[in-house]
């Protein structure tokens, strides 16, 4: 499976979403949000660091650009990268911050504005689409990857799907 698409009515469906995701995730992935603000793009990833076993205040990294959190995946520690590009200038901030070094093969990499850092930043093994639908909510993700495309093979046997 390399596609997947659905409807979240509310935010509730999201969450369950995230944690679903959480349980698909793997040392080394890197997973982009994309959609305007307010699509759910926080919301989601919050989820997934909860549902990853992080219990303390999950907040947007609008100002620092990134957050780590320290999650066990397969009961190894691992750390999850949440990043958020909005407010970044240029790549040479990106390069300059030391945000390259991130993407590595025991990091999980979460990017909200990718686009922000374009020519900058590694292929994604998910691209997420997330975009507003009446009261709710359109979720699009596409694997890119072997690593990505096993993500979503396993969402479908995901527990909250
Ligand atoms: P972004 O990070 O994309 O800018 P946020 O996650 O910060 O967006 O905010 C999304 C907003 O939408 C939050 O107020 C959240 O409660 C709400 N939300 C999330 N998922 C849904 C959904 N499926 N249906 C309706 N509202 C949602
Ligand atoms: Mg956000």
């Amino acid at each position: 499976m390399s596609h997947y698409k659905t409807t979240l009515p509310d935010e509730a469906a999201t969450q369950a979403l995230g944690k679903s995701l959480a349980h698909t995730l793997v040392p080394g992935l890197v997973i982009f949000l994309h959609g305007d603000l307010g699509a759910g793009k926080t919301a989601l990833t919050r989820a997934m660091i909860h549902a990853a076993g992080f219990t303390g205040n999950v907040k947007s990294p609008t100002y620092t650009l990134a957050e780590p959190y320290q999650v066990k995946i397969r009961s190894q520690t691992t750390t999850i990268m949440h990043f958020d590009l909005y407010r970044m200038l240029s790549a040479e901030e990106f390069l300059d911050a030391g945000f390259r070094e991130e993407f590595n093969a025991s990091n999980i990499c979460i990017v909200e504005w990718p686009e922000k850092a374009d020519g900058v930043l590694p292929e994604p093994d998910l691209n997420v689409f997330l975009s507003v639908a009446g009261d709710g909510r359109e979720v699009e993700l596409q694997a890119l990857s072997a690593k990505g495309i096993a993500c979503l093979a396993s969402l479908q046997f995901a527990p909250n799907l």
